[in-house]
């Protein structure tokens, strides 16, 4: 019996030894095992602007194809709904109290164990394009080329390998280049990829390429029907907020009213009069005021920001033709999403941080030819914590126990997951900082939210999101929700402890940040 036992171990071991490399000389057969990873995530494309998400807005016929050939998530939630915070989360599927980057402010520690360097191990060969925002260099990459800080709309400057150099053109049409010579050019044919390709589109302050300026300059905009929100029902929180369509924009960068920037060459300033001036013309000659100025600086926002989309959306086409080309398509998991959700005036608001539904959802949508049903749509809680997890699950690599994701590859294959997530944990911490969105954390299950905003402030909310979508009116205090508000807190303080960010913890970052 131990000779058998013996043998048997000795056999799998050496299968194990020898898998990698028949991996390395059997591409082909590759398939079911180690598939190729393209990840392409903008910044602050809300899902309610994407066709597949039935948008009102505007038609992303390119993002829609994978929808089309895969999966719609329609439950993908971040933990911290800001640029920095959400794309640490992402690469060491740890929540933020752990992986460091609370805020926008932190540089990421770079020697943390992360999914890219895991895939490396593995064999992977990795490479990242695009925005990174986490001020250290980024780690476990074979290849990489950053925009610094948030980078550049017009001829943006890159880090290239740790060589700064300039690039003429418009970013989200570099970006795409860049990702098409991976694909087609520099790519290792005998090794799976991973290639993250992130686009800065369409952060703030939204602008777009030449050609789509005047794009939505004739389009049916619809308003929002919280456009209009005056908060009441809720907390201070949402009142005291400093990211309003009505009081926030600055006039010069986001509503491009006055002259342009001091660096624009003669060129640009000809494409800026020619986009803008009218613009500005007709806003001086009608004197707006009051609910009339509301409207026009909506629509002025979202003019911009829907143009910055129709780039990101074109790039995704670009780069699905490309790796089709590159015969890599059928053995490649494509995933589109964005690092957190954002206000298109709902609420009245622009930019995120918020627990509340537009900014907490992520779009997501996933295609694996042969192994992800097409057409298909998944309504489980998903979060960005999972990715890292889902990805090694899918590359055959053991997921670190330290990683607080769960892996939904099960979902992607249509298999049911009866013991699902039902609830999930959320936690925001940059205040007092821009926008001034107060700390909060909270959970949120199918039918409710329930919110504690903190610091300066002690206020719960909680939203039947059945009865109330909008989250309009906090029912916290209402007796007849007295039994699902026990509920939900039990629940808050048991996600609390299984993620390890009890609220004595939260208190605690509170005043070392006082300090720094
Ligand atoms: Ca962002």
């Amino acid at each position: 019996m131990k000779k058998w036992t013996f043998l048997l171990v000795l056999a799998l071991a050496v299968a194990a030894w020898m898998l990698p490399a028949c991996r390395r000389e059997k591409p082909a057969g590759r398939t079911a095992l180690q598939p190729n990873i393209l990840v392409i995530m903008s910044d602050d494309h809300a899902a309610h602007a994407i066709s597949a998400y039935g948008s009102r807005l505007n038609a992303t016929p390119q993002i829609d194809r994978i929808a089309r050939e895969g999966m719609l998530f329609a439950n993908c939630f971040c933990t911290n709904a800001i640029c920095a915070p959400s794309r640490a989360v992402i690469l060491t599927g740890r929540y933020s109290h752990l992986n460091g980057v609370r805020d926008n402010a932190v540089a990421f520690d770079g020697a943390q164990t992360t999914f890219p360097k895991l895939l490396q191990k593995a064999g992977y060969q990795t490479a990242l394009i695009g925005k990174w925002h986490l001020k250290s260099d980024p780690t476990g990459f074979d290849y990489w080329t950053v925009l610094p800080g948030q980078g550049e709309y017009y001829n943006p400057d890159f880090i290239e390998m740790g060589v700064r150099k300039r690039r003429e053109g418009y970013v989200t049409d570099i970006l795409s280049d860049l990702a098409v010579d991976f694909l087609e050019r520099s790519r290792d044919p005998s090794r799976p990829f991973l290639l993250m390709l992130h686009h800065k589109a369409p952060h703030r302050a939204w602008q777009p390429a030449p050609r789509h300026l005047n794009l939505f300059d004739e389009a049916d905009i619809p308003l929002p029907e919280t456009l209009f929100d005056d908060y009441s029902g809720r907390s201070r929180a949402a009142l005291e907020q400093e990211m309003s369509v009505k009081d926030h924009f600055r006039e010069e960068t986001d509503l491009k009213m006055g002259p342009p920037p001091e660096r624009l060459n003669a060129e640009q300033r000809e494409i800026w009069e020619k986009a803008y001036g009218p613009k500005r013309a007709a806003f001086l000659q009608k004197r707006l005021a009051g609910r009339e100025l509301v409207l026009w600086k909506y629509r002025r926002y979202m003019e911009d920001y829907l143009g910055c989309i129709a780039a990101v959306d074109e790039s995704v086409g670009r780069v699905l033709d490309a790796l089709e080309r590159s015969g890599a398509s059928e053995n490649t998991l494509v995933i589109y999403t964005s690092d957190q959700g954002f206000f298109l005036g709902d609420h009245g608001w622009y930019d995120k941080r918020f627990m509340y539904e537009e900014s907490l959802r992520m779009p997501l949508l996933v295609k694996l030819p042969g192994s992800i049903p097409a057409g298909s749509v998944n309504d489980e809680l998903v979060l960005n914590l999972d990715f890292g997890p889902t990805f090694l699950e899918l590359a055959g690599v053991p997921v670190p126990a330290d990683m607080q994701g769960r892996s939904f590859a099960g979902l992607l294959f249509g298999q049911k997951a009866g013991d699902w997530r039902k609830a999930v944990y959320y936690h925001y911490y940059e205040y007092p900082a821009v926008h001034m969105v107060k700390r909060h954390y909270g959970i949120r299950t199918r039918q409710f939210k329930l919110i504690h905003f903190y610091h300066d402030i002690d206020a719960w909310e909680l939203y039947d999101l059945e009865k109330d979508p909008e989250e309009l009116m906090n029912v916290y205090e209402d007796p007849a929700y007295l039994e699902a508000r026990r509920e939900l807190a039990a629940e808050l303080l048991k996600l609390q402890g299984v993620y390890g960010d009890p609220p004595e913890l939260a208190r605690k970052f509170v005043h070392e940040d006082l300090k720094r």
